[in-house]
């Protein structure tokens, strides 16, 4: 047996990597491209919105005092003076029995305090010549259906605090309140690469003892997802030479290099060495199945930090250790708040699932609606669990968390992190 170093626990290992890593800089951006990035400060409105005291129907600008008495049985009748178009002041008053036609969103004119519905009246809806007189059929209350000035968002208000991601919403209050441009953290840049003498991209057919190459689609995927920028840098060979001038080109460019394949304890396995060699290995085999040989280094650029992540070559392995390690640092590095963020679920399972000696298993699991409990969730497995299974990774819809020396046995409770929507 080689002489190999303990295995380190999941949770010290995630808590080793994490480590001292910090936020990227600040950067300004259009709003239009800043979907998913976090905010570096507080986001304050500038303007008081609504700007202006607005008609919230299509309808008739009245004082209601005027139509406070109105009735199918007894009609107000009002003569209309005008009208009040969107995008346009209006040019006169409402005066005691007297109304202005006016637009959803357009500016209440002096005078009104109430917009009566086009529906509660005589006037026809739709387009139409200006009447000369309206009645009115229905009472409305004084300031009924009328939108203050102010009412949703008070000038110099906090809208959106530090870290919060610009979700469609978010974005939607920062146009509304007339800012083009958010402040918000860069987004990380995240360059993959692969290594082994048998990969093929796939496209190509397969000559002897080759395999197509999966693993830099798999990462450059849950990269994008995770909301940073992405490189596919290409498939080393293995040896050292090789491996350490594609690393340097990564480096040069990401802040995150993220490497498969040849970590493990092989006679081709470089990957250590090559990241001792542009900085330090700083973890190395942690307590998990799969996804043992997972290694994390450091090094920098011109004092730029770039984080190395050496992940196993099997492609589950690699799914669950990009979930496990690589997803919070990027989160990390966006300015996120909550960088575990997938959603946790306490689940009952449907079937025995078994654990491994000395190590926490990190099972494919189905999540599906749990018919015996309102609003819980059963798992059962997706399929085969060794480590070069993609079918049932792709089946999956969880990861299941199996501490270590359990069997987790049927009608047991475990946590689960769900990955996407469930069909069921
Ligand atoms: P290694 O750690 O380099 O020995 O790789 C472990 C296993 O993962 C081997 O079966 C490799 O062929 C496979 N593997 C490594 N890299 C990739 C890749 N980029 N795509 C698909 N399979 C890979
Ligand atoms: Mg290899």
């Amino acid at each position: 047996m080689p002489d190999l170093p303990d295995l380190i626990p999941l949770d010290d290992a995630q808590r080793r990597v994490l480590d001292g890593i910090v936020p990227l800089e600040a950067v300004t951006v259009d709003i239009a491209a800043a979907t998913g990035l976090a905010l570096t400060a507080p986001a304050h409105s500038p303007v008081t919105v609504p700007p202006w005291t607005n008609s919230a129907m299509d309808g008739f600008a009245v004082i209601g005092a005027d139509v406070a008495a109105a009735t199918a049985a007894g009609p107000v009748e009002l003569e209309v003076l005008g009208e009040v178009p969107a995008g346009r002041a209006p040019d006169e008053a409402v005066t005691p029995g007297a109304a202005l036609r006016i637009m959803t969103g357009a500016m209440l004119p002096p005078g009104a305090d109430t917009v009566v519905p086009v529906e509660d009246t005589d006037a026809p809806a739709g387009a139409s010549d200006i009447p000369a007189r309206v009645a009115v059929f229905a009472p409305t209350s004084t300031g009924g259906n009328v939108r203050r000035e102010g009412s949703d968002v008070a000038a110099g208000a906090q809208l959106l605090p530090a870290g919060r991601a610009l979700d469609p919403a978010a974005i939607a209050l920062l146009a509304a309140t007339g800012q083009a441009t958010a402040t918000v953290h860069r987004r990380p840049r995240v360059a993959v690469l692969s290594t082994g003498d048998e990969l093929v991209p796939p496209g190509t057919a397969l000559g002897p003892a080759q395999i197509h190459e999966s693993n830099s689609f798999t990462l450059a995927a849950q990269a994008a997802e995770a909301g940073a920028e992405v490189r596919r840098m290409g498939t080393a060979k293995d040896t050292l030479d090789d491996l350490l001038a594609l690393v340097r080109e990564a480096m040069a460019w990401g802040d995150v290099v993220v490497l498969s394949g040849g970590v493990s304890v092989g006679a081709h396995d470089h990957v250590k060495a090559a990241f001792g060699s542009v900085g330090t290995l700083d973890v190395w085999r942690v307590a998990i199945k799969p996804g043992r040989p997972f290694a994390f280094g450091r090094a920098s650029v011109d004092g730029r930090p770039v984080y190395l992540f050496g992940l196993p070559g099997n492609p589950v392995s690699v799914f669950v250790t990009f979930e496990l390690f690589v997803r919070p640092v990027l989160r990390r590095l966006g300015g996120h708040t909550r960088i575990f963020d997938r959603p946790v679920r306490m689940v009952r399972l449907e079937e025995r699932i078994r654990g491994s000696s000395g190590r926490q298993t990190v099972a494919r699991v189905v999540l599906a609606a749990d018919p015996e409990r309102p609003d819980g969730l059963v798992a059962r497995s997706s399929g085969g669990q060794d480590s070069h299974m993609l079918f049932s990774l792709a089946s999956a819809n969880a990861l299941l968390f199996v501490p270590p020396d359990t069997d987790l046995a049927a009608g047991g409770e475990a946590v689960a992190w769900e990955l996407r929507g469930r069909d069921a």
